[in-house]
């Protein structure tokens, strides 16, 4: 395969950097053919505006979206920038390394992505998501945090780290195409002893072997899945029921985008699941793999 690495930290001898040497290292002793966007080595310039193009369609108004639109057709995107987008275009796996900076990605790398994912050359006129230009290559983001793990979590104080991460995930990966693997999370590298970050290196490098076989995220709807206002033809049901067991396939199927939320009792053997289906009969079926107690199960399905 061929792999783009992203890497955006100024420090060569950070976490992040390690990170990315171990990318490197792991990948191509598995035969793949890896590059690197360094962008503070390459001094890369995060501002998007007129400097991104050789053409000119507007000389008296500013509309970036344009002016991406007419370089996409007359050949007119800067070299620098030129140069980035054929990185993307040749690989199969793109993997941004940064530190997670304002729960968001550092400016260096959003300036990448606002310049790089050009509107007609990625996405737009009705390509976006699984129609947009980037659909069949699969990407991952690796980052490191000041705050620990626990903090990322729905009763943590910065909430999931799933939604922190949904702006990158799917506003821009998914959006232009990508299959999104789940992030590799490195937490607190700063506070953790040395033996905790050589074994953070360890997990990187079996998640990076496992590359290809990897579940990715979804996320529903997908985009041949709307109507004409861009929501959900599919309605939700609010399934109820009880378990005879710990129901430990909801994650998957919230993967999946079947279950689109859950809430358990204390002792998670109550759940209340808001499930996306067709009807209530298939919303009932696409739960049916959970160990309700009851037949038919679920107790309860109603439209929400
Ligand atoms: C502007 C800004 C905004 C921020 N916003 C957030 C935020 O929203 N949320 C949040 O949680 N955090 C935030 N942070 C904190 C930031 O995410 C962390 O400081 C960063 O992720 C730490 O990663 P690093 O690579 O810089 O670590 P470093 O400090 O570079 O490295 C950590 C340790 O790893 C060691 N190390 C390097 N290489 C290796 C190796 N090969 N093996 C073992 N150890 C090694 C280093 O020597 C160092 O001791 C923010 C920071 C800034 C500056």
């Amino acid at each position: 395969m061929r792999v783009l690495i992203v890497h955006a930290h100024a420090e060569a001898k950070s976490f992040n950097a390690a990170l990315t040497e171990q990318a490197i290292a792991t990948l191509t002793s598995e035969g793949h053919e890896v590059r690197v966007s360094d962008l503070y080595q390459m001094r890369f310039d995060p501002i998007s505006d007129r400097r991104n193009f050789t053409t000119v369609r507007d000389a008296d108004f500013l509309k970036q979206q344009w002016e991406e639109d007419y370089a996409t057709e007359h050949d007119g995107f800067t070299p620098e920038l030129q140069a980035e987008i054929e990185k993307v275009e040749w690989c199969d796996v793109l993997i941004f390394q940064f530190p997670l900076w304002w729960f968001g990605l550092p400016a260096i790398l959003k300036g990448w992505v606002d310049r790089v994912f050009a509107f007609k050359r990625v996405y737009g006129r009705g390509r976006l998501y699984e129609n947009a230009a980037f659909a069949g290559k699969r990407a991952l983001v690796s980052l490191t945090t000041g705050g620990i793990g626990t903090m990322y979590t729905a009763t943590g104080l910065h909430g999931e780290m799933e939604k922190v991460l949904f702006p990158i995930h799917h506003g821009m990966l998914a959006f232009t195409g990508f299959t999104v693997l789940p992030p590799f999370l490195s937490y607190a590298v700063a506070h953790g002893s040395e033996a905790d970050r050589a074994e953070q290196l360890r997990a990187w490098d079996a998640r990076l072997r496992a590359l290809e076989t990897t579940e990715p995220l979804q996320w529903a709807p997908r985009f041949a899945e709307i109507d004409e206002a861009g929501q959900d033809r599919l309605p939700r049901f609010l399934v109820q029921g009880t378990f005879t067991a710990e129901p430990t396939g909801i994650e998957r199927l919230k993967a999946q985008g079947i279950v689109q939320a859950a809430q358990l009792s204390e002792d998670r053997r109550q759940g209340w699941l808001t499930v996306r289906a067709a009807d209530a009969e298939a919303a009932r079926e696409s739960v049916r793999t959970l160990p309700f107690l009851t037949e038919p199960c679920p107790v309860a399905v109603r439209m929400v």
